[in-house]
C-alpha cells in the first residue's frame, strides 16, 4: 500500500482527514491531519506549508507515476513481432491467406510482417492486436544520457584492434 501523501510503501495506512479530503498516509503522514477513526486530533499540528508541499508531492506524484524517474517510457513495436504473429496466427490454426482476410489486407502484408520485412504503422499494429488478441508492442524506458566517467565508449580504434 502507498502512502497518499508521500507515497512511501507502507505495510499498513492510517485513514486521516486532510484539508477535508480523506486519505490513506503513513504513520508519519498521519500526524498532519485528523484521524478518521479516533476522530480526533493526532499529535502536533502541522504547518500548512507542510501540508501543502507534501500534497504537492503527491500531485506531481500521480502525474508521473507511469514515467520512470529519469527516464521516459513509451510503447515500441516490440523486436520480435513477426515472431509474435507468425506464433498467435499459428496457435489459431490460420493460414496466412485466413489472417489476411481476416483483417482485410492482402496476403503479401502478412508474408512481409512475418519475414520482418515490413514495419507495420500504428493503423496496422493495432489491427494485427485486435485479430490475433496479442500485444506487439512493448514498453520502452529510455534511459537519460548519462556520463559515464571512466567508461570509455568503443572507438573505431578498439573495434580495428580487436579484429
Ligand atoms: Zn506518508
Amino acid at each position: 500500500m502507498m502512502c497518499e501523501m508521500c507515497g512511501k510503501e507502507m505495510a499498513s495506512l492510517m485513514q486521516v482527514r486532510i484539508e477535508g479530503s480523506v486519505l490513506n498516509v503513513c504513520k508519519s503522514c498521519a500526524r498532519f491531519g485528523d484521524n478518521v477513526k479516533a476522530g480526533g486530533k493526532q499529535g502536533a499540528v502541522a504547518e500548512p506549508s507542510v501540508i501543502q508541499a507534501r500534497l504537492q508531492n503527491r500531485e506531481r506524484r500521480m502525474k508521473t507515476k507511469d514515467v520512470y524517474e529519469g527516464g521516459e517510457e513509451s510503447f515500441e513495436l516490440a523486436e520480435d513481432f513477426p515472431r509474435r504473429i507468425k506464433e498467435a496466427r499459428e496457435r489459431l490454426g490460420w493460414k496466412q491467406e485466413e489472417l489476411a482476410a481476416k483483417m482485410n489486407e492482402r496476403v503479401s502484408i502478412v508474408q512481409k510482417l512475418e519475414g520482418g520485412s515490413m514495419h507495420p504503422d500504428d493503423t496496422l499494429v493495432r489491427k494485427v492486436e485486435r485479430t490475433l488478441d496479442i500485444k506487439l508492442k512493448e514498453k520502452v524506458t529510455i534511459a537519460p544520457v548519462e556520463a559515464a566517467p571512466g567508461k570509455k565508449g568503443l572507438t573505431l580504434e578498439d573495434f580495428i584492434k580487436k579484429k
